[in-house]
């Protein structure tokens, strides 16, 4: 299956201008979308909690910041940039009652609209913008005349003008200078889901903890546990990350290499994949995403206990050793 990739010749940024952005929140995403939207010189005012310290920031970035209900009431565009957690009970509180008729709603990833934590009414224009990177990286490379790829998705279009609007939205971030592609709320939530559950958050860390403790449990020392299964796997990925599996092949030694493709599916083997078919019918039927709503409303008993187990992990305390003879870091 290709993919469609749009540019900034596909965008019209104008279908934005004199139309009023609400930001919801000031975090990763949002400081880096409000402070993009306003140098490329749309109107944005960041929705903050009454009270909130990020008043003063929001002010000292040269940007415009007013309580939520205010904020939203006066938007033709309200961009959801909050904790996905947070996001079903701020829509149902401020934003639902005081939406502008017209006006339509963003998001930066689909779990909310997807799973039906939020059901906009049929005459609002539903998009989604989600950069393929951390905010940090959508601000810095826009201030450097560059932008992050990102993903745009349509799941309501009232006004028949939905994707246009999305598309000038990905032009006012920068993300159209990079490429912006096509997707569905379906597709970019069950992936994202998947991706840091099964490899990047998920898979990653249980992978170093596996190889840790088995060298460790083998009676080896904790210090080359740690360099040899944690730290080293920046350089590693880093190579990858630039060139692909093929250019980081090509900086590892041949020992390293055959190790690499005799080993390295033994590990991941057809039981490692069948749990990740699990993993992916639990993300595609529904399943994690009740637990973890239950597990929001219940004040998150088992989250807590399970970061507070990893927190206290032997590794942990070793790779904070090992950093402080690590005085670049
Ligand atoms: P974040 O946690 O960094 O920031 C959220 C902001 O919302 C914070 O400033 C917080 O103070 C504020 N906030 C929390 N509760 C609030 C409330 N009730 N009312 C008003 N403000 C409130 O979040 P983030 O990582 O920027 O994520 C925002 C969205 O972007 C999410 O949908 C996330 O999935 C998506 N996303 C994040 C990334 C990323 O790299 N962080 C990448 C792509 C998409
Ligand atoms: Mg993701
Ligand atoms: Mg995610
Ligand atoms: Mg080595
Ligand atoms: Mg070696």
């Amino acid at each position: 299956m290709s993919v469609t990739i749009y540019y900034q010749k596909d965008c019209d940024m104008g279908l934005l201008k004199g139309k009023k952005i609400c930001v919801l929140g000031y975090g990763s995403q949002g400081r880096a979308h409000a402070n993009n939207l306003h140098d490329s010189g749309l109107d944005v005012t960041v929705a903050l909690r009454e009270g909130s310290a990020t008043f003063q920031r929001v002010q000292d970035d040269g940007l415009k910041a007013a309580p939520v209900a205010q904020a939203v009431a006066q938007a033709d565009l309200v961009c959801f940039l909050l904790p996905d957690q947070v996001q079903a009970d701020v829509y149902n509180a401020v934003v639902a009652p005081n939406l502008k008729k017209g006006a339509a709603i963003l998001f930066a990833h689909g779990f909310n609209i997807h799973y039906g934590q939020i059901v906009p009414p049929a005459d609002v224009d539903v998009l989604m913008v989600a950069p393929k990177g951390p905010g940090k990286l959508v601000r810095d490379l826009y201030v450097a005349g560059q932008g992050v790829p990102c993903l745009i998705a349509i799941h309501q279009d009232a006004s028949g003008k939905a994707k246009d609007l999305g598309l000038a939205y990905a032009a006012g971030i920068g993300g159209a200078r990079a490429g912006v592609i096509e997707t569905s709320f379906k597709e970019e939530t069950e992936t994202d889901l998947f991706g840091e559950q099964a490899v990047l958050c998920g898979g990653l860390t249980a992978l170093m903890k596996a190889g840790f403790e088995t060298l460790v449990d083998a009676g080896y020392a904790p210090e080359m546990a740690y360099f040899e299964c944690i730290n080293e796997m920046k350089l590693i990925v880093d190579l990858i990350y630039q060139g692909g599996m093929t250019n980081m092949r090509r900086f590892i030694s041949d020992t390293a290499k055959f190790g690499d493709v005799t080993r390295g599916p033994r590990v991941i083997d057809d039981y490692v994949r069948q749990n990740m078919e699990e993993i992916l019918t639990e993300i595609q039927n529904g399943e994690f995403a009740r637990e973890w709503i239950l597990e929001n409303k219940a004040n998150r008993p088992v989250f807590n206990a399970l970061l507070r187990a990893d927190e206290a992990h032997e590794m942990e305390e070793v790779g904070a050793r090992l950093r402080s003879m690590m005085n670049w870091l």
